[in-house]
């Protein structure tokens, strides 16, 4: 019998829902590429409950115990002592969310000599060290698709809340003003402006398409070009370098993996090549930029404004720059674990775990390493390598 770790975001403050603001969420069974939605056996939750939370435990503890399993939750992840760390020598399964990352690094790999299985119960797997994953033979997993569409819909809001000022003009109402002169100095109309993103799958696409009605000019940054259909439909420019994307661009939003090819790619001497008063959104990796250039181009005005809802590390240490950097729109990591994504990523762990206890394949897009070397998504998406480095900061968090 197994013992599986899975590692989750605290409760809320005031404790564990008892109700919510809405009876239902739409049931969603495929998503635009014609993928089906998780398939597992059964579910052990009401879909629209939290279940990213430690109290929520991703509606998995029935079925593993049912199954003589072992479950282990925590949120207890960063710092030598760790509840994860405590629970690393006999665990056979790890499970992590993006938004409260579990970093998998190969120290941490080291003390689990009977790892068989990393699960990434959302999407986007650089908190493992994928190359000494693949050195041991552990299979790395995700829920491709599971909330590619809730982020789409953040980077929109947040591209429109920057270009529009609306989060200053919030605050003006909260503090009991009227400035409309002080709301709209920055605010200005996305109409007619050029809008590109790096990388098109299938965050960025999504966003491609849901700015369209916009009437905005879009660009792309991709290794793999589109069809030549989906770039006539939306009318697109595709680039084959960030400099050739950002020098065009008004507003530029990150939609790659964070792997080594793409660590740092918006650093001091990129940020040179966009336009200055540009706008950039990521909710892909706070990784892929220097943090620190970031927010020296946002005092400079060579960014007009950057928001997002990835850090690195997670959670961000209370003195990280982007918390109080000019003209910023940042959340926690929340786009993607949304009530309505959480039901899909939950039923999606679970269909992986059904599928390796009953040794049936892994959907192969869900795949990001297996039998020692990139497969599936991870194929596709990320290049070899590790992208962890530096993620013990996330114990500075607590002091
Ligand atoms: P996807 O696999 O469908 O798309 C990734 C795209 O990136 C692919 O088209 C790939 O070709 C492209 N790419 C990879 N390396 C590149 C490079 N060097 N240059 C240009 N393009 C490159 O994945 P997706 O569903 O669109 O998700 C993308 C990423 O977004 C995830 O890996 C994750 O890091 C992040 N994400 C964040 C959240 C959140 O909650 N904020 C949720 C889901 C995913």
């Amino acid at each position: 019998m197994a013992k599986i770790v899975c590692v989750l975001y605290d409760d809320p403050v005031d404790g564990y829902p008892k109700s919510y603001a809405r009876d239902d969420i739409p049931n969603i069974t495929k998503y635009p590429d014609g993928q089906t939605a998780p398939t597992p056996s059964a579910i052990d939750f009401k879909p629209g409950a939290l279940l990213g939370s430690v109290s929520g435990e991703l509606g998995l503890r029935k079925y593993l115990e049912s199954q003589g399993h072992t479950l282990v939750v925590t949120s207890d992840k960063d710092g030598k002592n760790s509840k994860l760390d405590q629970e690393l020598h006999d665990a056979e399964i790890v499970i992590s969310q993006p938004f409260w990352p579990a970093y998998m690094t190969a120290e941490r790999i080291a003390k689990a000599p009977k790892l068989k299985m990393i699960v990434t119960a959302g999407i986007g797997s650089d908190h493992t060290d994928l190359q000494a994953a693949m050195d041991r033979g552990i299979t790395v997993a995700e829920v491709t698709y599971c909330n590619s569409n809730s982020v789409a819909e953040h980077v929109v809001m947040q591209m429109l809340s920057l270009v529009r000022n609306y989060i200053p003009s919030y605050n003006w109402v909260i503090k009991g003003g009227w400035n409309i002169a002080d709301c709209v100095s920055r605010s200005y109309d996305i109409e007619g402006m050029h809008v590109g993103t790096v990388a098109a799958g299938r965050i960025g696409l999504r966003v491609l398409r849901l700015l369209k009605p916009f009437d905005v000019h879009l660009h792309y940054l991709d290794r793999h070009k589109l069809p030549d259909s989906v770039e006539k439909e939306l009318n697109l420019t595709h680039h084959t370098s960030l400099e050739s994307l950002a020098k065009v661009c008004d507003v530029v939003t990150l939609n790659c993996p964070l792997h080594p090819e793409t660590e740092h790619m918006i650093n001091e001497k990129s940020l040179k090549n966009f336009k200055r008063g540009a706008y950039l959104v990521n909710t892909a990796r706070g990784k892929l930029c220097d943090r620190d250039a970031i927010a020296r181009a946002l005092e400079s005005g060579q960014l007009a404004g950057y928001a997002g809802d990835v850090w690195f590390p997670q959670p961000a240490p209370q003195d990280h720059p982007w918390r109080t950097m000019p003209h910023h729109g940042m959340t926690p990591h929340i786009s993607g674990t949304s009530l309505s994504a959480q039901t899909r990523y939950a039923a999606g762990t679970r269909e992986i775990l059904e599928c390796y206890f009953q040794n049936k394949p892994i959907r192969n897009e869900y795949l990001v390493v297996q039998g020692g070397k990139l497969a599936g998504v991870g194929a596709h998406s990320y290049s070899a390598g590790n992208a962890t480095g530096g993620s013990d900061e996330a114990a500075k968090f607590k002091r």
